[in-house]
């Protein structure tokens, strides 16, 4: 699977997500968010996972498709799961990785409650939701905290959000598998218990001091707390011992991660007391741990879980323990394999939605065996088959050739448009050869009232694919739409100015807006529209004439310094003026910045869905802070994020 094809997933996609009512909200969702903190968790994808979608803001304004059928992505919040008959519908389901997955059937955490509580700075948050062996496992440790202590409380930080998915707080908790606990402290004068109302760090001695700086941020809980603070070893020793009897012997307890003198200040006040078992201690040693590449995880215990066997067969992306003697942990998941593949095999027999759900459960699963046993329901008669077919084996990364195939004879707008998704998803030669072969005349199809020219989607697929071959097809689109008389004028505008921006996006030049500079044609803007489409045309044919020859790699950087930046080569050497382009008023500059970077760095964050100044401010400091690791030259002071004091 090529990692970057997976990355840049179509507008359509994204519509998808957010629903185009919600188009607006959501991308101002996005825009608000900062830029996320690493956590504990890795921030790019791993390999063969599809990372989160990404989807320049550029074309999440007019997608004329946006009443697809929704099908949901991972990194959704609570999106549908595809049940198979007869499965139990109440159990919780981590599906995907706990930084792109989501959360099925989660457990709410109700208060008040009898051992638990939520931090007040996090309790305003809705993030009191979990996995139920998450919950089975914070519940039992903080009651087993109480038969030492009774009516010692437990307080929770971030848990997950509903459906799971993304969190603002974090890179991880998408999957019901993290939580953030409190440590339990006292007040260091008084030596009694104090209840904290946001996450405090701990210095090495386990001691937080308020601080002037502390209370000069403008964090209105943490303020509360201007008492000196101490960690209470022996309370928080109970409670992580209490996770090791629930399931830190049985390894269903991934990790703890807590900063390593707290780790100590546990384990030898564990061997000291004499009162836990040496499996215990030995169980907490190799689970307690700090985390190498993410923050110390000095103001709170964050706890991962491995999949459970339900988690495992319903697409959890992780090791697998089973909840249930003697059962091996993967016969759950053999079991759900074994029944998709009879639905499919038992074809026409069945219900259209038992093969639509046994066809997406396979994709969860990454199960590819039956890949051609998918590609037939490519011609089903159902059009919500043949939809699920093709979202199915783009998933699997698989049937370029056959989504191909079924594009040029497909006439259903909504499977057209999964077709054209799925093979712009795959990328290669095959699929981009099948979607600019559908360029050369109208593809007219019914969307409800409205007929709509499909190859505005497929233009727009395109225009994602940074791939030199889709050049010439789509400059010998502008060169036909100049004549196309069959098309109506607006329609042939909308889709040369579509095509237009995607030749943008691709090459990372304006040869247009060259052309209008050099022959001073300051009207152009105004001007006569079919006039601006031939010049267009022609700016572009002139453009290929000159450039047909390089690579794409040059390309962009002619295009950087065509625009004033100082990128020679795309290489380490010229971060600090790509993270100037990312700033740039262009917005194909800015995402073809973007993608350089993350190439370079193979680092995927979000940033095309955030504003260009978030975006801007998350690579300078992303890139800042591993100055010496990734040997780049200093950063200029001007785009320091870093306080200097
Ligand atoms: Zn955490």
């Amino acid at each position: 699977m090529n990692g970057h094809h997976k990355v840049v997933v179509a507008s359509l996609a994204f519509a998808l997500l957010c629903g185009l009512a919600s188009l607006s909200g959501c991308a101002k969702e996005a825009a608000a968010r900062p830029p996320q903190q690493p956590d504990s968790s890795v921030t790019t994808a791993p390999p063969g996972q599809l990372p989160v979608v990404q989807t320049p803001t550029e074309f999440a304004e007019d997608d004329p498709f946006e009443r697809f059928w929704g099908m949901p992505d991972l990194g959704a919040q609570e999106p549908g799961f595809p049940w198979l008959p007869g499965e139990d519908r109440t159990l919780s389901r981590s599906i995907g990785s706990v930084s792109y997955g989501y959360l099925v059937n989660a457990h709410q955490i109700r208060f008040p409650h009898p051992s638990l509580a939520m931090l007040e700075r996090q309790s305003h948050r809705a993030l009191n939701f979990t996995s139920d062996p998450m919950f089975e496992a914070v519940e039992f440790a903080s009651k087993h905290v109480q038969q030492t202590y009774p009516g010692a409380v437990t307080y929770l930080g971030n848990f997950s959000a509903q459906g799971g998915g993304d969190i603002p707080y974090s890179v991880s908790h998408n999957s019901g598998r993290d939580a953030d606990v409190a440590f339990f402290v006292t007040s260091t004068v008084e030596g009694t218990p104090y209840v904290m109302h946001d996450l405090l760090p701990l210095d090495d001695e386990g001691r937080y001091m308020p601080s002037e700086e502390q209370q000069l941020q403008e964090n209105i809980f943490a303020q509360k707390d201007r008492v000196p603070l101490s960690f209470d070893v022996a309370r928080n020793w109970r409670f992580i011992e209490g996770l090791m009897l629930w399931g830190g012997l049985d390894g269903k307890i991934q990790y703890v991660f807590v900063s390593n003198p707290l780790k100590k200040m546990l384990l030898d006040y564990a061997r000291a007391e004499g009162a836990s078992s040496d499996e215990v201690i030995d169980a907490a040693d190799r689970i307690l741990w700090q985390p190498r590449s993410a923050l110390p995880h000095n103001d709170h215990f964050h706890i991962r879980l491995h999949c459970s066997d339900v988690d495992y067969a319903s697409g959890c992306d992780g090791r697998v323990y089973s909840t249930k003697e003697g059962r091996s942990a993967s016969a759950l998941h053999e079991m759900s394999v074994m029944q998709a593949s009879k639905i499919l095999t038992d074809g026409d027999s069945v219900d259209g939605g038992a093969v639509v759900a046994a066809m997406r459960r396979l994709a969860l699963l990454n199960i590819r065996r039956y890949d051609s046993k998918i590609a037939s329901y490519l011609e089903d008669e159902r059009p919500l088959v043949r939809a699920s077919a093709a979202r199915a084996l783009a998933d699997l990364d698989r049937g370029s050739k056959e989504l191909g195939e079924r594009l040029a004879r497909e006439e259903h707008p909504r499977v057209l448009a999964e077709l054209v998704v799925g093979l712009g998803r795959l990328g290669g030669k095959r699929s981009y050869s099948a979607l600019s072969a559908q360029l050369s005349e109208p593809v007219m199809v019914e969307l409800g009232e409205r007929e709509l020219d499909a190859r505005v989607l497929i233009v727009d697929q395109l225009s994602m694919a940074e791939d030199k071959r889709v050049v010439q097809p789509l400059i010998r689109l502008l060169e036909q739409l100049v004549t196309e008389n069959q098309t109506p004028t607006a329609r042939r505008l909308e889709l040369a100015m579509r095509t237009a921006r995607a030749l943008r996006w691709l090459t990372n030049q304006d040869p247009v807006q060259r052309l209008v500079v050099e022959r001073n044609l300051g009207a152009f803007a105004e001007g006569d529209p079919e006039q601006q489409l031939a010049l267009t045309s022609k700016a572009w044919m002139l453009w290929w004439d000159g450039n047909k020859k390089k690579r794409r790699e040059q390309w962009l950087v002619e295009g950087f310094e065509f625009a004033g930046y100082k990128v020679v080569r795309l290489d380490r050497k010229r971060v600090w003026p790509l993270c100037r382009v990312i700033a740039s008023e262009q917005k194909y500059l800015s995402y073809n910045a973007q993608r350089s970077l993350m190439k370079m760095f193979n680092h995927h964050p979000l940033s095309l869905e955030w504003s260009k100044e978030d975006a801007s401010f998350y690579w300078r400091r992303w890139l800042e802070r591993r100055m010496r690791r990734f040997r780049l030259p200093r950063i200029p002071v001007e785009l320091s994020t870093l306080k200097k004091n």
